[in-house]
């Protein structure tokens, strides 16, 4: 038994996650509603299954094999099982433990370590190689994305049925000074942005529709220039230490900057930044006010700002939208993202079925675990298509990416988009913002 053992670090994982799959009452319901478990139908990928493997793992009656490994990475953090849990166990939390307790049991392995201690935590490594691959993209894609260049994917362990968003060739950070002024004088508000990796290397025009909105609107914001990663792919991924270095880093460094809020339009950075960095660093005052000033983008606007009718351009567009899981269970938003889409002139707002379920993206879940996340994916998919739209809003990038992969694979004229983007154009099309 744990409880007779020495208590190290890897021990404390899993005494917390000792404290949650006790709660657990063994009675299925998450079978009804867990993703995987719904494609693969098997009892160790379910919330229940994983919280019997982990009972077993404390007790010692179970080794970690490969096999038990396979089942506690088949988990999308989708936080569907706890939303709907009886007895309000949390397995997901379960999950991290473990996934936390076998690398500190086995170490991170040289990729992991090369990939989550060098290239994301130095950063440089990631931008030069995102903009490197956003070239070679452009030239290998550039006579159209049925380019059978795909057919080299698979020698880098992608499908070549996929289809990736182009990368940035200019950061979103560096499109910016530190601090950008208000464009209506003295500022109100003194706003950071942490723009997540997706949003600097990807998904620029999300940053430049956020810095547009909060300017226009008599905001200063502040982009520190030495943001890194949220932590988030990292301690998805197993490595504890990785994700708290990185979540004390961003901590300590926008606390410098003397800001009343930090928005995030990004789902899983806004979690980590608003909740999973006190699984990381120790309770204080500090950590308390940092944690209260971070919102999503589209809480914060909701909150903040007032649209006048005339200030908003009419959109003949026919937009849904897809909840992010780390923004409707994660951090309870699911009204303001509609409320904004509905407010727009002309956007035909049309709910569609299932609009909470998991996409199936889970960050880098859909990178290890393709297939399923695509079937996952098809029911989106399937009810984005019979709501009959152009657009599907929504508010995390990698949702955006792998919804607007199966889209294409589907030959599907929709299009997926941040929720932010179609406010700033219609913002635009006013002459609001510029
Ligand atoms: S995790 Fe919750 S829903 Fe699933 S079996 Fe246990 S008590 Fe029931
Ligand atoms: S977090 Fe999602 S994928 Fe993981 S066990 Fe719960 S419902 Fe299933």
């Amino acid at each position: 038994m744990i409880y007779q053992k020495h208590i190290g670090p890897a021990e404390t994982h899993l005494l917390e996650a000792a404290k949650e799959f006790q709660k657990c009452m063994q009675c299925g319901k998450c079978r009804s509603v867990c993703p995987v478990f719904k494609e693969i139908g098997n009892e160790l990928y379910v919330a229940r299954g994983k919280n019997k493997l982990a009972e077993k793992i404390v007790s010692g009656d179970l080794q970690i094999t490969d096999r038990v490994k396979d089942a506690i990475n088949e988990c999308l953090n989708c936080k569907t099982c706890s939303a709907n849990c009886p007895a309000g166990v949390s397995p997901e939390h379960v999950v991290l433990r473990l996934r936390w307790y076998i690398t500190c049991k086995e170490g991170l392995g040289f990729f992991k370590a090369l990939i989550f201690r060098q290239i994301i935590w130095r950063k440089w490594p990631t931008t030069i190689g995102a903009i490197s691959v956003g070239v070679v993209h452009r030239l290998l894609f550039g006579i159209g994305p049925k380019n059978p260049a795909r057919y080299l994917f698979p020698l880098f362990g992608f499908s070549k049925r996929r289809f990736f968003p182009t990368l940035a060739l200019r950061t979103g950070q560096s499109q910016y000074p530190e601090v950008v002024p208000s464009k209506k004088g003295q500022p109100i508000k003194r706003i950071g942005y942490f723009t997540g990796c997706a949003g600097n290397l990807i998904y620029t025009n999300v940053v430049k529709s956020v810095v547009d909105i909060l300017t226009g609107y008599g905001y200063e914001v502040v982009i520190p220039k030495g943001q890194k990663c949220s932590g988030t792919p990292v301690l998805a991924n197993g490595d504890y230490d990785g994700a708290r270095m990185l979540m004390e880093h961003n901590f300590n460094l926008f606390r410098r900057y003397n800001l009343d809020a930090i928005v995030v339009a990004c789902s899983s950075c806004g979690l980590a930044l608003k909740k999973e960095i006190k699984l990381f660093m120790d309770d204080s005052e500090e950590l308390r006010q940092f944690c209260d000033k971070v919102y999503d983008i589209n809480e914060f606007i909701e909150e903040e700002i007032k649209f006048k009718e005339d200030e908003l351009g009419k959109l003949d567009y026919k937009v849904s939208y897809h909840d992010p899981c780390h923004l409707v269970r994660g951090q309870d938003i699911s009204a303001e993202p509609r409320n904004i889409l509905k407010r727009i002139p002309g956007v035909q707002f049309i709910e569609m079925k299932d609009a909470a379920v998991c996409c199936g993206s889970a960050g880098s879940y859909c990178l290890t675990h393709y297939d399923t996340s695509i079937k996952i994916n098809n029911h989106k998919v399937k009810n984005i298509q019979d709501a009959n739209v152009d657009y599907v809003a929504t508010a995390c990038p990698t949702c955006v990416m792998h919804i607007q992969d199966n889209l294409l694979q589907h030959d599907s004229l929709e299009q997926a988009k941040f929720v932010v983007e179609i406010l700033a154009d219609s913002l635009r099309v006013a002459g609001t913002i510029e």
